[in-house]
């Protein structure tokens, strides 16, 4: 019987119960009470009799009413047990079906919004491969179900040249082409793979414009090889965005497992080394991890360590080399070259840590370091009468710096050194790419006295215009053109040139690595202004150099 019909009936009897309780005291109050006074309180007496059953009659669905709200209490409670799962209870179904039904939607509600949650937090938006996050658990999980022996291997897969078409084309464009380079990984990894009884790889979306492809079991490593480079060749096609055709390329590092990791963070580590090799060679291009690799990152690392407590430690020194005037023969300025004065290597050279600097980001620190050595210098030999002008080089990663110009002056004014005794040396690269707005900051500066030179011009991009724009004094040859000049007629048309387009646009020629008497006799007749080198002298630190320009400030003679 249901238990709604067993309390009907249950009712039902209790209402007969108090009908005839109430009979039974009318009676007795008519046949056996002869006093009025008792009549009424046997009348009372069964009214009340009869209310009472009455009640409890009534009753009896509110106390089910109440188990059942407790029922759903303890259901509601569960979920801090993670139980999302189960229906409302049987007794609020039966109770207070509406009450019932809205609880179990809103369980599937809440359940349903989890899981798209879950999904948003797994999934990359842009391309719909799985994120860094998703990707590590389910490598992790793949790697851990691998059998015993199995091979498995990591992708690290980052575009060359994606900045800029982001920079040019707008972040739309550039997560269009993120998700054409996302469809052509899988393509190439679905083609290997399509009909293959072995598991699936992984493809995944790291972040900005990293990959990451995961094969939980490989054949060989000359089958990972087969596929770097056909990811190397697909993404180096040209992909067509609205019109324009984009050229960007793939640096892909590869790591095998379980030979350069057991585990899915070692493999991600040494594959990223690998890649960073890739792209440091150009671009374009595979590496495989290997242990040279992982002694240079180390060594990395290391350096950069170093780096830091060299800047706490105070290790960095100034060394001056000085720069002849072909015309005069004399003394015409300085550069202040960075030196390490490293607690066990003794005296390092830039190309040890500079690159390794610039990578990192500390070369804005270091660089900071070498503008307030330069103005602290520069305002102790003014003081006892040095009055020539020393140049310094100057990081792109320092003038990405907002306030680098604003500190800079602020600097030279506080040691009261005028903008007149230095020059700034950009690279070429930093000279060619910096904004407009900074290029008028540039200019501002150079307004107030301080020169500014290009250095290593003619080595990388050169944008010729940027001759014609640019706040410039100075521009630096390449020692690669000067080392031929003497032996090589096309190395002295090119020279010729540069000279003429520098001097044409009305800046110096300054020559640098100039070594023999030769090399400065054809500079200065084909025009060059000012010469460095060793053929003059090389950097000095400090105290050498005020004695070097303290006993003549003149050049060997017959150079001059
Ligand atoms: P750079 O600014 O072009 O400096 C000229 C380099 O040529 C110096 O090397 C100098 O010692 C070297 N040199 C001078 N004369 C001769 C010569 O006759 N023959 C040869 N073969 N070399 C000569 P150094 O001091 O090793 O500096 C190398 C580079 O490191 C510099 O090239 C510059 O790009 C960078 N660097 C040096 N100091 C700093 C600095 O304070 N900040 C930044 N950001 N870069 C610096
Ligand atoms: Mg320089
Ligand atoms: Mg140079």
């Amino acid at each position: 019987m249901k238990a709604g019909t067993a309390q009907k009936i249950s009712n039902a009897i209790l209402s007969c119960i108090a009908g005839f309780a109430s009979f039974v005291f009318s009676l007795i109050a008519l046949l056996y009470l002869t006093e009025f006074d008792e009549k009424i309180v046997a009348a009372v007496v069964a009214g009340a009799f009869c209310l009472l059953i009455s009640y409890v009659a009534s009753e009896r669905p509110n106390s089910e009413s109440a188990r059942a709200l407790a029922a759903l209490g303890d259901r509601l409670l569960a979920v801090e047990d993670g139980d999302l799962v189960s229906p409302a209870p049987d007794s609020v179904r039966r109770t207070m079906p509406k009450l019932a039904a809205a609880v179990d939607a809103l369980f599937t509600e809440v359940r349903s919004s989890i899981a798209n949650a879950h999904a948003l937090g797994m999934y990359d938006p842009v391309t719909s491969l799985p994120n860094r996050l998703h990707f590590r658990s389910e490598a992790d999980k793949l790697l851990g179900e691998a059998a015993e022996g199995t091979s498995a291997a990591m992708l690290f897969v980052d575009l060359d040249r994606f900045k800029m078409v982001n920079d040019s084309l707008g972040h739309a464009r550039g997560d269009q082409l993120l998700i054409m380079v996302a469809n052509r990984l899988r393509v190439v990894v679905n083609a290997e793979f399509d009909g293959s009884a072995r598991s699936r790889p992984l493809v995944a979306r790291l972040a900005g414009d990293e990959f990451t492809i995961f094969f939980p079991e490989i054949v060989s490593v000359a089958e990972i090889e087969r596929i770097a480079r056909r990811i190397v060749a697909a993404i180096s096609e040209s992909f067509e965005l609205s019109s324009h055709s984009i050229d960007i390329g793939a640096s892909v590092g590869l790591a095998v497992a379980p030979d350069h990791g057991t585990s899915v963070e070692s493999l991600m580590r040494a594959a990223d080394i690998a890649m960073y090799r890739a792209k440091s060679a150009g671009g374009g291009q595979y590496w495989q991890f290997n242990a040279t690799l992982a002694a240079e990152h180390q060594e990395q690392i290391d350096t950069e360590k170093a780096l830091t407590e060299a800047l706490q430690r105070d290790e960095f020194v100034l060394a001056f080399q000085p720069q002849m005037s072909l015309v005069t023969g004399e003394l015409c300025g300085a550069e202040a070259l960075l030196r390490w004065n490293h607690p066990r290597d003794g005296m390092r050279f830039p190309a040890s840590f500079i690159p390794v600097a610039e990578r990192t980001g500390l070369i804005a620190e270091i660089g900071e370091w070498v503008v307030s050595e330069v103005a602290g210098t520069l305002s102790a030999w003014r003081a006892s009468g040095f009055g020539d002008r020393l140049s310094f080089n100057i990081s792109p990663r320092q003038v990405e710096r907002p306030d680098f110009l604003f500190r800079l002056r602020q600097t030279f004014a506080d040691a009261e050194v005028p903008l007149s005794m230095i020059e700034l040396e950009f690279t070429e690269s930093a000279a060619m790419q910096v904004s407009e707005a900074i290029l008028e900051d540039i200019a501002g500066l150079r307004a107030q006295g301080a020169r500014i030179a290009i250095d290593d011009f003619g080595t990388g991009y050169s944008n010729i215009a940027r001759l014609r724009t640019m706040p410039l004094d100075r521009v630096k040859l390449d020692p690669s053109f000067i080392v031929d000049i003497e032996n090589d007629e096309k190395a002295r048309v090119i020279v010729q040139a540069l000279i003429q387009l520098i001097r044409g646009v009305g800046c110096e020629v300054v020559a640098e690595a100039v070594e023999t008497v030769a090399q400065a006799d054809i500079l200065r007749a084909m025009g060059c202004d000012t010469v460095q080198g060793f053929i003059f002298a090389p950097a000095m630190f400090e105290e050498e150099f005020l004695a070097w320009t303290a006993s003549g400030r003149r050049a060997d003679k017959s150079v001059a």
